[in-house]
């Protein structure tokens, strides 16, 4: 959405926007530095208004076009890339960003992402997914510690792994006092755990173990000496799950509309302008204490972002998936979703999607196929996430019964994951009109040389059906789509050793999955994903080349400005 700010419409409170956003644009000049670095105040983004060209000259602007043109310049108005490689137009309403040779791409568009849960996660929610040792942790928390009010938690949750440390392990309860000796801490690891904390968080729980339960189902949490809180079930709770309930509860609203802006933010800071979020576990309200860090209230999680999108303050543009996991076999929810919701309805900020990343469980048999059957007729797009070969041959045959009843071939049904194929299932579903998303994320848990990660990316490339690549974050994976470009292209995992041999992408089919490849998963080719004249402006400027840095340096690619709808999201100042 790029609102259109017609003086005369305004009400008496929308002016009071408009003219606070002007004042905003007057008086900083890297309009947007407010909405960077370690500024946790939700600034709306700032509109460069209608009445302004932004023309960004003297870059590698790579456009991902059909033919991959690089130009040097482009032109920006009401949102929208208005000019691609064309003098720079002048006047007083001109502003112009000198790029300085820097690499510019589209912005990164993720099909497969968590992100709504991130922005529910409770206390300060730190980055510590492109961290690489306990040094790196205590720095992130440190840094992070002089944003976070007396009192309030410290925390990070899901998107790391230890794996990627080069210790091996949970910070201890002093690493992490040495950190922040002022502030709880509380880290989490993936959907149950293990969780770590210090001095001042051990005594929180502490005194909840010790008191009368706040819960008839709480558990004790009974933190270690050395800060740590053993993991919970899926189901039935447990000691992580109890802390989290804790944390979930102390939540207001108005922190789960900071806890959006930080995902937003963070996401912009490394380019990252559009999502496809696949939802979680749902799990309707009230809190319980069993629920683990992938569970929410799946009628509830989007109110903060609602609540921003309305305040026209939200960055990234936001696709929202329905996830149905209900055994049953009358599919109940199944039923009343396809009944009372619109797909793709909404605006290019904030839309829904379809089916995902699954209509019913992959192994409730004939429930699974009912589900496939509904969604079928209801005319609905529809995706499936898979962890081997059978699960992609049950969900290939599955789509081809559907179709012999409802015509899906123009639905753009899609396959998640698929660390297994054989050109027989991609033809198949090349036949049907379905896509395949190939998952970039399983180096995170990869530890073992002998063991091949996957996914076959050479192989599904060179087929020739639809492809897109996800990292699945946030929860078991990073946000960060350069860790999932520099496993795509390298095959490395976090310990250094090649666990994808021959399967590698070359740095300029990964960027294309990324970014043109993957807008086609959002029903939205045509608007975002590459540069060019009419689409919405959305690109980030990149701290270093993508295309000449070291293969390490790939992981630490960051945007140094952000564009979202013509708006500049996020700024360093370096340009
Ligand atoms: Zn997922």
């Amino acid at each position: 959405m790029f609102r259109r700010y017609n003086p005369i419409a305004l009400s008496q409170d929308d002016n009071k926007i408009f003219s606070s956003r002007r004042r905003f644009l007057a008086t900083t000049a890297g309009a947007a530095a407010v909405l960077s670095g370690s500024d946790t105040s939700a600034q709306p983004p700032a509109p460069l208004g209608d009445d302004v060209t932004l023309t960004l000259t003297n870059g590698k602007i790579h456009t991902l076009d059909a033919a991959d043109t690089v130009v040097n310049s482009v032109t920006i108005r009401n949102g929208r890339f208005v000019a691609v490689a064309a003098p720079a137009p002048s006047g007083p309403s001109v502003r112009t960003i000198d790029l300085n040779g820097r690499t510019v791409v589209p912005g990164l568009v993720e099909p497969h992402i968590h992100i709504v849960s991130l922005a529910n996660r409770p206390g300060y929610h730190t980055i510590l997914e492109n961290t690489t040792s306990m040094r790196d942790v205590q720095e992130a928390l440190a840094a992070r510690r002089k944003d976070v009010p007396q009192g309030a938690w410290i925390t990070s949750m899901g998107g790391w792994h230890p794996n990627q440390w080069a210790e091996h392990r949970h910070p201890t309860l002093a690493e992490l006092d040495e950190a922040v000796p002022d502030r709880p801490v509380f880290l989490y690891e993936r959907f149950t755990g293990p969780a770590a904390t210090n001095t001042l968080g051990k005594r929180y729980f502490d005194s909840v173990d010790a008191a009368p339960p706040v819960h008839p189902d709480i558990k004790k949490i009974n933190v270690s000496d050395a800060g740590a809180i053993a993991p919970c079930g899926f189901v039935g709770g447990g000691p992580c799950a109890s802390a989290l309930f804790l944390l979930r509860r102390m939540q207001t609203f108005e922190d789960k509309k900071r806890s959006t802006v930080d995902a937003m933010r963070y996401s912009v800071s490394v380019g990252l302008t559009s999502c496809l979020d696949q939802v979680l576990f749902p799990t309707p309200g009230p809190l319980h204490p069993s629920q683990i860090l992938s569970n929410l209230d799946q009628y509830r999680m989007y109110d903060s972002w609602l609540a921003l999108h309305r305040e026209d303050r939200t960055i990234v543009r936001l696709q929202m998936n329905f996830l149905q996991n209900q055994n049953d076999p009358q599919l109940p929810e199944l039923h009343e979703r396809l009944r009372n919701q619109f797909q793709f309805f909404g605006d290019d900020m904030m839309r829904t999607g379809a089916i995902g990343e699954w209509a019913a469980p992959l192994n409730s048999g004939a429930v699974w196929m009912d589900a496939q059957r509904l969604v079928g007729q209801a005319g609905w797009r529809n995706e499936n996430a898979v962890q081997n070969l059978a699960g992609l041959k049950q969900v290939v045959e599955g789509y081809e019964a559907v179709n012999r009843e409802y015509d899906i071939t123009k639905l753009r049904w899609v396959v998640h994951h698929v660390p297994e194929v054989n050109s027989d299932l991609l033809s198949r579903l090349k036949a049907l009109g379905c896509g395949v998303e190939m998952g970039a994320f399983r180096w995170v848990t990869s530890s073992d040389p002998k063991v091949v990660a996957g996914p076959p990316f050479r192989t599904i490339v060179d087929h020739g059906i639809q492809v897109g690549i996800h990292g699945d974050g946030v929860h078991i994976a990073p946000l960060n789509p350069w860790l999932h470009i520099y496993y795509a292209t390298t095959g490395v995992n976090s310990f250094g050793d090649q666990v994808n041999p021959a399967q590698h992408l070359t740095r300029a089919e990964a960027l294309r999955l990324f970014t043109r490849n993957n807008s086609w998963f959002l029903r939205m080719e045509e608007t975002i994903g590459s540069i060019g004249a009419g689409k919405l402006a959305d690109l980030a400027v990149l701290d270093r080349d993508y295309f000449s840095v070291s293969d390490a340096d790939i992981k630490k690619i960051r945007s140094v400005l952000t564009i979202v709808n013509g708006n500049i999201v996020h700024t360093t100042g370096t340009v």
